[in-house]
């Protein structure tokens, strides 16, 4: 109501002051046009004509159009067609145009539009304002926004890159890791192996050693030619001591190249019965008074085998070897040799003391000895060898023993590769 009082109290004032109206419309920054109904100025404040480079008397008569960059969207006489079909008070919502000044410079002008009536006629009121310098900001907040994004999207990109710098990184540490874990278990392998060695030798090698001594001992004594039998007695304890020592060395070095996988095997046809006879005769040297070691002396030189000889020796060594230590004086220890459809199976048998049930299981385990053994000389790592080397040449080893009565061990080759 206020405000309508004051546009009356204005509008008389004006009438009456017409001067009034024009200082008003030049002094304000806002270009002011009045379009008739042929979109023709007809008047225009100076900075109405100003903002595309005219003075208010050259754009006068002029097409409104003419000012303008024409817009895909914007087609001018609908737009006052439009005005000039509402109520005069209607004004219109802002548009944003291209202006095109006379020196062919484009300003982004926004416009306001409404209609009034003069002596009975319908005019437009068109409100410019130049608005370059906030289109110009809106650009650099674009920019800004572009170049926050690239920024954003390369942060990212790094951020990424570094992730997956990170994930190889975790992995070459894992594997690092994994490296220095089996570096130390190695280490740990081989002091055990050292500790166990240091006390193998101190256990197994105390006994043979001094029998060795005496026996040299002894055999030194004897200087005459009728005491030969006595000082040859002595030589032969000599040698039988030394080959046990040699053989547990071997053993021990065995197990080491055998678990590092190093063993190279050589593989020959020869007569079986060579084996068994050379494994017999060493082993009766080794014997106890009494124990009797049969054989199939039947086996022929063309029984011939397609093996690595000195594993086929070793392990048949092993088995006759533990019969005899496990097993009582005047023991009898059996050879066995079967040729079935697939494989060849040799077997030893014995009636010593026999493996505990409870302590079967753990038998190929590296070291371990039952309970029952240990008052024998061992090392507990024979069996383990010979099943290792075996297993490798695609044979097996198995046994069955009660303890008190006897233990066979039976050797498994298997005839396809023969
Ligand atoms: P070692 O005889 O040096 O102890 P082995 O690896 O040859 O080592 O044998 C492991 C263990 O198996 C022996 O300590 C013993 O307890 C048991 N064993 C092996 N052969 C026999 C056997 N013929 N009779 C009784 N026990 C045996």
């Amino acid at each position: 109501m206020l405000r309508i009082l004051i546009f009356e109290e204005m509008e008389s004032f004006i009438k009456q002051q017409p001067i009034i109206f024009k200082i008003l419309c030049d002094s304000i920054s806002t270009g002011v046009l009045i379009i008739d109904q042929k979109e023709r100025i007809k008047a225009s404040n100076p900075m109405g004509a100003e903002l595309f480079g005219y003075t208010h008397q050259e754009i006068r008569g002029s097409s409104v159009e003419t000012l303008f960059i024409k817009d895909q969207h914007i087609e001018f006489s609908e737009l006052f067609s439009n005005i000039f079909a509402h109520q005069t008070d209607h004004v219109n919502p802002p548009l944003q145009l291209e202006g095109k000044a006379r020196n062919g410079q484009i300003i982004p002008i926004e416009i306001r539009l409404s209609s009034f009536m003069a002596e009975k006629e319908k005019f437009i009121l068109m409100i410019l304002a130049d608005i370059s310098i906030y289109k110009k900001q809106e650009e650099e907040i674009l920019q800004l926004n572009r170049h926050l994004g690239e920024l954003v999207d390369s942060r990212t990109q790094k951020l990424s890159e570094l992730i997956e710098e990170l994930k190889d990184e975790i992995i070459k540490r894992k594997e690092a890791e994994s490296k220095i874990k089996i570096a130390l278990e190695k280490e740990r392998e081989l002091n055990d192996l050292k500790t166990k060695f240091l006390s193998l030798v101190s256990h197994e090698f105390k006994t043979p050693l001094s029998v060795i001594l005496s026996s040299a001992t002894l055999a030194e004594k004897y200087k005459t030619t009728d005491e030969q039998d006595k000082r040859e007695k002595h030589l032969r304890n000599i040698r039988v001591k030394v080959k046990a020592l040699n053989t547990i060395l071997n053993d021990f070095l065995s197990i080491e190249r055998l678990h590092a996988g190093t063993n190279t095997y050589q593989m020959d046809y020869f007569p079986l019965s060579r084996v068994i006879n050379n494994v017999v005769y060493d082993a009766n040297m080794l014997s106890k008074t009494g124990q009797k070691i049969s054989y199939p002396e039947n086996l022929t030189n063309e029984f011939m085998i397609f093996y690595d000889e000195k594993i086929l020796e070793l392990s048949l060594a092993n088995l006759i070897n533990n019969s005899i230590k496990y097993s009582p004086k005047y023991g009898q220890i059996n050879i066995f040799v079967s040729l079935e459809k697939e494989y060849i199976a040799i077997q030893v048998k014995d009636q010593g003391i026999g493996i505990p049930k409870s302590e079967q299981k753990h038998i190929f385990d590296p070291y371990f000895r039952a309970h029952n053994a240990l008052l024998e000389n061992g090392t507990g790592i024979g069996l383990n060898i010979v099943k290792g080397h075996l297993e490798k040449l695609n044979s097996q080893l198995s046994f069955e023993s009660e303890e008190g009565k006897g233990s066979t061990f039976s050797i498994r080759i298997p005839i396809n590769k023969l």
